[in-house]
């Protein structure tokens, strides 16, 4: 299964990847991740777009298909994948389709923008895994630490209220589009983000098989 995970900054695209590739075994492919990563790390593609990624804007196009072409071909993306936060305009959406990579789902988690505020600046992140969490809705079993791996738990640097608003708009004039570039192909299915993980979670795994 090849999957795409569409929704604004907070829908849960991320906390659903994670539940999905457990119950498939595919790797969830997060551009986001990976672009924390490279910036964790000091490499030059990481400088080039911590100014962007700190004010809410996207990256360039050609940066992030880069990556995104590099993680693709690993070996353990052979089988499938989930992509959590790519495509997020439609000329990646296009560099997708160019590359020959055929889709089978793509799932838009709908949250309503109110709702994206208040679960944004709940939201922690492990700073060693990446793992999400939520201090109300999805909290780990010890405050302040992750419960996979024990890293500290961080607030990210974009998802201070000010920066909120800015990613929301990006998202409604960049990425939204998307809904309409992938109902055209017939594979787009749409999930209403629930309050409880577990029952976006439900409805997300009907949607693959719908
Ligand atoms: P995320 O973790 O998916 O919310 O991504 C955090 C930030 O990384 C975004 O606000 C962008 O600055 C950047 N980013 C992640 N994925 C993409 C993408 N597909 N295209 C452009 N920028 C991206």
């Amino acid at each position: 299964m090849k999957l795409i995970l569409l929704g604004a900054p907070g829908a849960g695209k991320g906390t659903q990847a994670e539940v999905i590739c457990e119950k498939l075994n595919i790797p969830a492919v997060s551009t986001g991740n990976l672009i924390r990563a490279a910036l964790k790390e000091g490499t030059e593609l990481g400088l080039k777009a911590k100014s962007y990624m700190d004010s809410g804007n996207l990256v360039p196009d050609e940066v992030v298909i880069g990556i995104i072409k590099e993680r693709l071909a690993q070996e353990d993306c052979r089988d499938g994948f989930i992509l959590d936060g790519f495509p997020r305009t439609v000329p990646q959406a296009e560099a997708l389709d160019a590359m020959g990579v055929e889709i089978d789902r793509v799932i838009d988690i709908e949250v309503k923008d109110e709702d994206i505020m208040k679960r944004l600046s709940g939201r922690r992140i492990c700073e060693n895994c990446a793992a999400s969490y939520h201090v109300l809705y999805k909290p780990s079993e010890v405050e302040g630490k992750c419960s996979k791996c024990g890293g500290n738990l961080i607030i990210r640097k974009d998802d201070e209220p000010a920066t909120i608003a800015a990613r929301l708009e990006v998202y409604h004039e960049q990425t939204e589009p998307l809904k309409d570039y992938y109902s055209k192909k017939g594979i787009l299915r749409i999930v209403e983000g629930q309050e409880e993980v577990a029952d976006t979670s439900k409805l997300t795994l009907a949607a693959l098989e719908a």
